[in-house]
């Protein structure tokens, strides 16, 4: 089967030529990826939303032909937007589904991934969040581990490379030869947290998606060691590709200003890391609350304290001027989280073990 040629996927809008031999498909608002080798071979990088099997064998056939069959399935991360088909697909396609094996808990039933953030702001999607499924697949009989070596199983040229912090077995991988980046979450294309920028695809760099990132510290060091590889592709889990020096430029400001610009200004994790283990969730900060709330409580108190504030206006505002430049301060000050490092890859999980209740989900 000829499947080098840049054949065009038509009848298909959601479909796109991300580089030489890499296709995307977006489903709703995620994108994943067929890569292939020169001969014909390829693979599929993650599976869309619950409910895109059909959409993606359509895409697979239009690309490879009719019938064809990957030699892999391999997920940057597990995330329900990213593992949607991932069943049925390894099923209907009798092929191993390859992750970091610090993503193992969360593929086969034994944790759930650390609640996600709604009160990180930053619009819908992120208010959206708790509806998201929070609930672990199970995967075990399909998973297998990337190899300790960084090579990619089934791919000539690729490696893959732990990033870690939006998820604990977070991978991104990597085609030296002419520089392509498939990048998961580590950081995205566009807009993370916006309704209006999922829809009108503006092309930007930004952080990893705020209302799913545990681990700050970490997905800080991810990215300036995506960063260190000068990509020339990026090619993200959402938002269109972007190249060359517009790529560099904004992923290099991303990693200098990665404090200020994608680490939320409040939120569950910010200040301290959900704690993760081989075998999932260990100990998640407390959760704080929404901050909509407590806006609408300001607004309130503001209201009810009407004449005095007019009274006191002057000073008010030369306070308020006094408090603006501090907190500016306060923001570029701000430290670095005490992230436990967890670039180490640890043992392999044995697949026998099956204990869920010794890793409580239960999370408030
Ligand atoms: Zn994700
Ligand atoms: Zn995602």
């Amino acid at each position: 089967m000829e499947a080098t040629s840049a054949r065009n996927i038509t009848g298909n809008q959601h479909t796109f030529t991300a580089a030489p031999r890499v296709w995307g498909l977006k489903t709703v608002f995620v994108n994943l990826y067929f890569v292939a080798n020169p001969d014909g071979s390829w693979v599929l990088i993650d599976t869309g939303v619950p409910g895109s099997a059909g959409k993606i064998k359509q895409a697979a056939a239009e690309i490879f032909g009719q019938d064809a069959r990957p030699g892999a399935i391999i997920l940057t991360h597990g995330h329900f937007d990213h593992i949607g088909a991932v069943k049925e697909l390894a099923e209907e396609w009798d092929v191993p589904v390859y992750a970091h094996p610090m993503e193992l808990p969360y593929l086969t039933g034994q944790s759930n991934y650390p609640p996600p953030d709604p009160s990180v702001g930053g619009g819908a999607m992120a208010y959206m969040s708790f509806s998201y499924p929070k609930k672990p697949i199970n995967i075990r009989n399909r998973i297998e581990l990337l190899p300790t070596d960084g090579s990619v199983p089934v791919l000539e040229g690729w490696r893959w490379i732990h990033t870690p912090g939006h998820s604990p077995g977070h991978i991104s991988l990597f085609r030296e030869e002419d520089r392509v980046l498939i990048v998961g979450d580590a950081f995205v294309t566009r807009n993370g947290e916006s309704a209006l920028a999922v829809m009108t695809e503006k092309k930007e760099v930004h952080g990893p998606p705020a209302y799913y990132t545990p681990d700050w510290g970490s997905a800080h060091h991810s990215v300036e060691e995506l960063n260190n590889l000068k990509p020339e592709i990026a090619a993200a889990g959402h938002g269109m590709p972007m190249r060359g020096a517009e790529l560099r430029e904004q992923l290099d400001h991303l990693v200098h200003n990665f404090w200020l610009v994608a680490v939320p200004k409040h939120g569950r994790y910010v200040h301290e890391p959900a704690v993760v283990d081989e075998y999932g969730v260990v100990s998640v900060p407390p959760p704080v609350g929404n901050p909509v709330p407590k806006i609408l409580a300001v607004a309130g108190a503001v209201a009810l304290a009407g004449l005095a504030w007019s009274a006191w206006s002057k000073r008010s505002q030369n306070k308020k001027y006094g408090y603006s430049k501090q907190s500016r301060h306060r923001l570029a000050q701000r430290p670095y989280s005490h992230n436990r490092v967890l670039r180490d890859t640890p043992p392999a999980i044995d697949p026998d073990y099956d204990d869920p209740t010794e890793h409580t989900n239960n999370y408030p």
